[in-house]
């Protein structure tokens, strides 16, 4: 363990993790993306983990599934390829719907030994135009499971064409009611044309080039942002547009950047930020003064931390991420409570030791944590429950807090 000190002080550490792999995104993603299909080549265990982290919907016609591939030696993977091909061939054949295939690597060793990228050239040549194929890894291997979201949306790069229009892109899968709210109020402030990636059908893909100008939505696209970045964007550097002090800050950040004056804007938000705030107010009560500790899992910890601490009043012992991006985090990292200890990275029992040593109102953290530290009578919140809920922007402020009051509430009532 390292302690590091520089503009913020944070506690690095390596060792055992609890974190679920990057396959889990295709659970959000399949939903955004909506004529794409997500192909896991992997085990049964990637099977399994995508069937029951997706296991509350069942479709007639799923839009994700896992090509099984089993102990193969160096020799087999010949046949592996052919197998491949013929499992998206009869696929395609299947559902005309589908215009946009994901092959999805995944971590056991026999699949790691396939190139998917030369797959999904191969398979994109036999089946384009009708359908793009592409390919990124879900891979358990040293990534968080948000991390999937990033390699996929970095996927699309290559597929974005040249453009020097002056758009502005939002960067990140967002619930598409909050998408429309977004496009409205953009359209209001006079900042656009706005496109969104993803996209909701693969034929919008954006175009990319110098004259983008990108805001992210999620803070976790590191890999998204090089390649934007390669392609000649520009980075708009904003909190993240959780809570209303975040999604004002993200709204002005965009707007500065077409030249918008901020007290022009802020009259235009106030119905918004008004709404937002009286919404808010039960539950930040509810919550005002409760201690709570993030385990670092989905890298939304800091912007949810800042939110919860500057906006309802709770106060965040220890405020655990993945991965510590500076740059991306910048406008959001000196908002943090000065008392609250920030750490990157993980060695689990260290930081188990130190949650029981602090017994905090609430814990944010995996499922695979979850369920031992409530049975020790300890609340908690499952972390990928952030990323299926609708959580961003104005309207969703109140939502965002109640999803942490919730626990706590429950917690109050086993209690009693
Ligand atoms: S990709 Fe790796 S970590 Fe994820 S489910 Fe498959 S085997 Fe497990």
């Amino acid at each position: 363990m390292t302690p590091e000190t520089r503009e913020v002080q944070v506690l690095r550490e390596r060792g055992q993790r609890e974190v679920f792999c990057g396959l889990t995104g295709i659970v959000w993603l399949h939903r955004k993306i909506q004529d794409a299909f997500f192909l896991v080549v992997g085990s049964r265990t990637c099977a399994h983990l995508v069937q029951s982290a997706a296991g509350v919907m069942i479709f007639a016609e799923p839009r994700f599934a896992t090509a099984i591939i089993d102990e193969r030696d160096l020799a087999g993977l010949a046949d592996a390829n052919e197998e491949l091909d013929r499992v998206v061939g009869r696929l395609l054949e299947r559902r005309s719907d589908i215009k946009m295939l994901f092959l999805v690597g995944s971590c056991p060793s026999e699949v790691i030994k396939l190139d998917l990228g030369r797959a999904a050239q191969r398979l994109s040549r036999i089946h384009s135009p009708r359908v793009r194929v592409l390919n990124y890894s879900g891979s358990g291997i040293e990534t968080t499971f948000t991390q999937g979201e990033d390699a996929c949306l970095a996927a699309l790069l290559p597929e974005m064409s040249a453009s020097d229009a002056k758009e502005l892109l939002v960067v990140g899968a967002l619930a598409d009611v909050v998408e429309d709210q977004f496009r409205r109020l953009f359209a209001r402030l006079g900042v656009g044309p706005v496109r969104f990636l993803p996209p909701r059908q693969s034929g919008e893909l954006p175009g990319v080039g110098p004259g983008t100008r990108f805001i992210l939505a999620q803070p976790f696209l590191a890999d998204t942002v090089v390649a934007l970045e390669r392609r000649g964007a520009t980075r708009i550097a904003a909190p993240f547009p959780l809570g209303v002090e975040g999604t004002t800050g993200w709204f002005q950040a965009a707007a500065a950047a077409w030249g918008k004056a901020p007290e022009d804007v802020a009259r235009e938000l106030a119905p918004e930020i008004a709404r937002a705030k009286t919404a808010l107010a039960p539950k930040a009560a509810a919550l005002a003064g409760k201690t709570i500790f993030f385990f670092p899992d989905s890298q939304l910890e800091i912007p949810l931390a800042r939110f919860l601490a500057r906006e309802t009043g709770m106060r965040p012992l220890e405020i655990g991420t993945p991965y510590l991006h500076r740059a991306l985090l910048s406008e959001e990292l000196p908002l943090l409570p000065a008392d609250a200890l920030l750490s990157e990275g993980q060695d689990v029992e260290r930081q188990l030791d130190r949650l029981r040593a602090a017994r905090p109102d609430l814990t944010v953290c995996g499922l695979g944590l979850a369920n031992p530290l409530e049975a020790e009578g300890l609340a908690t919140k499952w972390s990928i429950e952030l990323l299926f809920a609708p959580i961003h922007g104005f309207d969703q402020a109140a939502d965002l807090a109640e999803l942490f009051r919730r626990p706590l509430e429950r917690r109050r009532r086993l209690a009693a």
